[in-house]
This record gives structure tokens, sequence and C-alpha cells, in this order.
């Protein structure tokens, strides 16, 4: 086989057969086919698209290029979560404690923050003496011991899809259907549960601008999913607007914990009570209404909250976070209240630039190496349908580093006033 006729079969149109794919990916991930072939592959996948069979095959030897993890020494259905990423997107925090409060045991493994988009794992790590570098052994026993445990992706975990994401990154190939369902996927499926909640997300703050395009993403996924044996549901979310009313990483632990506490804004609620209820309907093999009252009752007695506190200190944070969060986190050198320049109402407050502001006061990185600032990103104090007068407070933005013009633009920008009719 030659990966020139692959990437011409391709090109042309032509559908790739498994044992195809198969020989691509492996010999990419070792380096037997360099980036420029691999360019060119995704490109024509770019174009050309890809079937279901297709898209599983790809899947299913992108998830083979590495380690599998072995979920088995840990009882019962292990269902895993997975977010397409966005702005103000702390609901792992939140769903992962409640699933586990109600018996579901939850393992999992997620990711850094990439651009404008947050990660789970830099929100955690902002949580001081807190490491998410656990090894898969000891992710077990954490899990068996408490119940719950959240760890960085490890680099042996699907490793054809970090080296074509970073590919894809920089060479226009990011926003492709097919090629997002099996990169999400691939790690979801290496990662070892039993079953996969997808939170799919589309908007401004999103990959998928459109509903439609997000729909056809969730079904590609839950395809993909059926056809290798894991049971996959899927949930789209609006990014239009950010989710909650923080961004950034130590202030959306404050949020999560706050929501945890039965408080946080009623869009961040639902959306985290509607996911725990898929995830504890897959687990415990109940009704979704069911599922949905366990989830709220662990967040009403409390028993949510111990769970995030108790992975907070199997994972070496000081659980006293629970009880006095920025004691814990401690504050920001640098902060600044945004206040209206003008009075009117505020249709939306635009994700992407939200995130964007965020960004650049430091919560987010360019490449996966780049530091982080845990103290980074800005808390809204109106976001949509309000009305507000010249010199109310806006948002408050806060850094590590003193906060510049930049920053302050892409958060005045984000403030969409309703037009005059
Ligand atoms: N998230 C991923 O993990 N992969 C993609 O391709 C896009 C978003």
């Amino acid at each position: 086989m030659r990966a020139v006729d692959i990437i011409i079969k391709k090109r042309d149109g032509g559908k790739l057969s498994s044992d195809e794919i198969r020989f691509f990916i492996d010999s990419y991930t070792d380096g037997k086919i360099q980036d420029d072939q691999a360019a060119a592959l995704m490109m024509s996948i770019f174009f050309r698209g890809m079937d279901y069979k297709e898209t599983a095959a790809l899947t299913l030897a992108m998830a083979e290029s590495g380690d599998q993890v072995d979920l088995s020494g840990i009882k019962g259905i292990k269902v895993d979560k997975h977010s397409t990423g966005g702005i103000g997107d702390k609901t792992t925090l939140i769903v992962a404690p409640v699933t586990a409060a109600a018996g579901v045991p939850v393992a999992k493994m997620s990711g850094r923050s990439l651009g404008f988009t947050g990660g789970t794992i830099d929100k955690l790590e902002s949580i001081p003496g807190l490491s998410t570098s656990i090894p898969v052994k000891k992710m077990i026993d954490i899990v068996n011991k408490t119940g719950i445990c959240i760890a960085g992706q490890t680099a042996e975990l699907a490793p054809a899809d970090k080296k074509l994401y970073a590919l894809r990154d920089v060479t226009g190939t990011v926003e492709s259907i097919p090629l997002i369902a099996a990169s999400i996927m691939s790690k979801k499926i290496a990662a070892g549960a039993d079953a996969i909640v997808l939170d799919v997300k589309y908007g401004s703050g999103a990959f998928m601008k459109t509903k439609e395009d997000a729909q056809l993403l969730a079904d590609t996924m839950c395809g993909i999913g059926e056809e290798v044996g894991r049971k996959t549901v899927a949930v789209l979310n609006t990014m239009e607007i950010p989710l909650g009313m923080c961004i950034g990483n130590s202030i959306e632990v404050i949020e999560a914990i706050e929501t945890l506490k039965g408080g946080g804004s009623d869009d961040l609620k639902e959306h985290c009570i509607h996911l725990a209820g898929k995830m504890i309907a897959l687990g415990l093999r109940i009704g979704f209404e069911e599922a949905e009252n366990i989830a709220l009752e662990t967040i009403r007695n409390g028993s949510a909250l111990k769970k995030f506190g108790e992975m907070v200190k199997a994972e070496g944070g000081d659980p006293a976070i629970c009880d006095d969060p920025i004691k814990v986190l401690g504050t920001p050198e640098y902060s600044m209240i945004l206040k209206a320049d003008k009075s009117g109402w505020i249709e939306k407050t635009d994700a992407y630039k939200a995130g964007m502001a965020s960004f650049t006061l430091g919560a987010g990185r360019t490449v996966k190496t780049d530091p982080f600032d845990p103290h980074a990103g800005l808390r809204l104090f109106v976001k949509c349908g309000v009305k507000v007068k010249k010199g109310d407070p806006l948002c408050e933005l806060y850094s590590s580093k003193p906060i510049t013009d930049e920053s302050v633009r892409w958060a005045k920008d984000a403030f969409i006033y309703r037009r005059k009719a």
C-alpha cells in the first residue's frame, strides 16, 4: 500500500477501506508517513467527507494507536462525558461530582485549554497543590475509594489524534465533522468508559457555528459509539453566549462550587442537571426523569459538594475549598470593573468575544505547552436580556499581570446592545 494512492483516492471522492485507513494511521503514528502527506489526506477528507463506515474505521485506528485504558477494576457501569468545548464551560466540575454522588463511578480523563476555549484540567489545577498527572492505576484506586477521579490525558492515549490534531490546527482542517467526530470519539473509546454522554455546542463560541452542523456531529459520534459497542447519547447546547457567569480558571472553580451549593446561574444549573441526568440514567439503568431528580437531590443534600471535596483531597488539593474557595484559591493581583459606557438593553454577551477577553487576560494558551494564569478570567454581572444604565458594572476582569487595553476592548465588545428600531 502507498500513502499517495490513499490520498488520491480520497481527493477524487472515493471511499477508503478500513485497511487503507488503518495503514495510513499506523504509519503516520510510527513516523513512516510524514506531515505533508497526512496534511494532504486531512484536506482531502475536509473537502470530500467520509461516510459512517470510514469515520468509524478512522476512529478505531486512532483509538488503537496507543494505550487503551482498562477500567474493569472499577465496579459498575462507567460513564464518561465529553464537551466539544466552549466559553465558561465548567460543567465537568459540577456534573462529575453530582454523578458520583448518585452512585455512578466517574473515572474521567480531560484536556487542557487551547486557544480561546477552556479546559477542565487547567481549571482543576488552578487549585493549589492539586495535580491531575495521575497514572491509570492510581486513578482506579481513587475511584474505588471515592467514586470519582478527573485526570489529565496521558501522552499514550490516542497518540495518532495528538499528532493529527496539532497538524489540523495549522493546516485549516479542524472544522470537518468526520475529523472532529473521530478525534473526540477515539479518545473517549481509548479512555475505557462503558457509556458516553456528549455535550455538543454550537454558536459563536463553538467549533460548530450552526445547530444543524452540531446535530450532524452529534449523530456521527453517536453512530460511532454504537458501532463500537459503547452506548452514546448526545445533548445539544448553545454556545452563542457563555455558560454561566464566570470565564477563566479559578473563577470557574468558584462558580462550580457555588452551583454545587445550590446557587449559580439558572442556565448552568439546568444544563448540568440535564447532563448528569443522562449519565446517571445510563449508569444506573433507570429512566431519565428519575435520574434528573436524583441529580437535583445530590445538590440539595450536599452529597455532590462533599464528593467534589473528596476528589480535590485525593488529587492533592485542600478540601477546605468547599467552605471558603477564595481563601484556598487566593485572589488575583489585578482586577478591574468594566462599566457600561451607555444606557440600553444588553441583547446578549457574545461567547467568542468574552472568551477572547479571558484568553488575553492569560487564562488560555496558544500551544499546549504555554503556561496559563490560574487567576485570569472574568465574572459577568449581566448576560442577556437586561437593561443597563450608563455607569452600571458589566463585568469584572482578573489577571496576575496588568490588564491590557486589548482585554478591555474584547470584554467591551462582548456586550451586544439591542439596536434601536
Ligand atoms: N476537540 C477534539 O478533541 N478534537 C477536535 O477535532 C475538535 C475538538
